[in-house]
């Protein structure tokens, strides 16, 4: 499928709109009275910083809401306006953000469900209006709703269609996409739809894997099982490792996107030598800015003198696990949590999710005596909920 010809046509209809409805005065104006926090506010101008009898709590300097996060909500809000009474859709949650997807629902906007991975569109006829989410929707999802008849408002961050865009230029010159993501994740999907051939690596060891392949020293068999879900179809490892461009879901470890374009780049040297290797190797910096600032200023933070860090944000948000990543890395005692909700303030407990488990209750969570605390969010998280767990923290050591 031409995509971008797809994308051509579908930027020329009247029934799709990537703009929104208000200014972005209006848009930003909107958002602070709902999501803002004056706490948050007086911690930032206070460097960061807030002391509280025996409590310390350290801030990152940067964290929390993006401003792809902040326009797709603000958008989304603006479509309710702008159509009080028709149908809206949207294909998945406009950002990994609990409290945000249930205002949204409060709204009487409908989430399109999905079993196993598969959405199911059929409730949604011509003339409904169809929100695609901050990380993009599928092309053949945009295809849809398109031929349907729907509105289409188109939520994406500019820094995702800068991927599509990216692994569009590679289909264009016929290299295969590496995509440092999830190949489940919403927007590693997306891109996906968008690339020609590609493969998507999870870690720099599945790309040392896939490197290794390109040397010779692979398993057709065993590397063709351990990427069929991860893979284009018909993908051929011994045809389509030889050129190949590396692009990333936006909100991968910013430092293992690089090794990862690194580590290709001497692979392909080393295969095909410094005079060909153009012809075989292409990068482009495909990392989002507010991605690297988090992960920057999270780096900063776990140089402070912390007993823990507390990182907010879905659970199934790729950046924020990214940064409690940095908080393990370094050893400090850590907890993802969702909301607020998850410090119980009055029996000193949290219910959290390490790494790669299921969530766990803690008792006597937070220690007697004086105590460090390092705050993060991912990028879906408003200052809100962080003013919450803010609070919550402060009663605890008030007990
Ligand atoms: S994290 Fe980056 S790519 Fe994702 S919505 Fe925010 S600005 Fe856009």
């Amino acid at each position: 499928m031409d995509t971008q010809a797809f994308k051509r046509s579908l930027h020329h209809s009247d029934r799709y709109n990537r703009r929104g409805f208000g200014s972005p005065a209006k848009r930003a104006q909107a958002l602070e009275e709902v999501y803002q926090s004056g706490l948050i506010g007086n911690i930032r101008d206070n460097g960061y910083l807030l002391e509280h009898g025996r409590l310390r709590v350290k801030l990152a300097q940067a964290f929390g809401f993006c401003w792809g996060v902040e326009r797709a909500v603000a958008m989304a809000y603006e479509t309710r306006k702008h159509y009080p009474n028709e149908n809206i859709w949207i294909t998945n949650e406009i950002i990994h953000n609990p409290s945000v997807n249930d205002h949204l629902r409060q709204m009487n906007v409908r989430f399109i469900s999905a079993e196993k991975g598969i959405k199911d569109f059929s409730s949604v006829e011509k003339g409904d209006v169809v929100i695609l989410p901050a990380f993009g929707a599928t092309v053949q999802e945009m295809q849809l709703l398109h031929e349907r008849g729907c509105h289409i408002i188109d939520t994406t961050c500019p820094w995702v269609s800068k991927v599509w865009h990216t692994v569009e230029k590679h289909k264009k010159h016929t290299f295969t996409s590496i995509i440092h993501g999830k190949y489940k994740h919403e927007e590693t999907l997306a891109t996906s739809s968008f690339a020609g051939t590609y493969l998507v690596v999870l870690d720099l060891e599945e790309a040392e894997y896939v490197a290794d392949f390109i040397l010779g020293k692979g398993d057709r068999n065993e590397f063709l099982d351990r990427f069929s879900k991860a893979s284009s179809p018909g993908f051929d490892p011994d045809i389509d490792l030889q050129r190949l461009g590396v692009a990333n879901q936006t909100t991968m470890l910013k430092s293992e996107t690089e090794e990862i374009g690194r580590m290709f780049e001497r692979t392909m040297l080393t295969k095909y030598g410094p005079a060909d290797l153009n012809n075989h190797f292409l990068a482009f910096n495909t990392i989002c800015d507010a991605t690297e600032e988090r992960q920057d200023a999270m780096f900063s933070l776990v140089d402070e003198p912390l007993d823990m860090l507390v990182v907010i944000g879905g659970f199934n948000s790729s950046n924020t696990t990214h940064l409690q990543e940095i908080a393990i890395s370094r050893g400090i005692r850590s907890f993802h949590i969702d909301t607020p909700e998850r410090i119980g303030e009055f029996d000193n407990s949290i219910t959290h999710k390490p790494l790669g488990e299921d969530l766990i209750r803690e008792i006597d969570f937070l220690p007697t005596g004086n105590i460090s605390v390092g705050i993060t969010s991912g990028a879906s998280t408003p200052d809100r909920v962080v003013e919450h767990v803010i609070r919550k923290l402060i009663k605890l050591s008030e007990y």
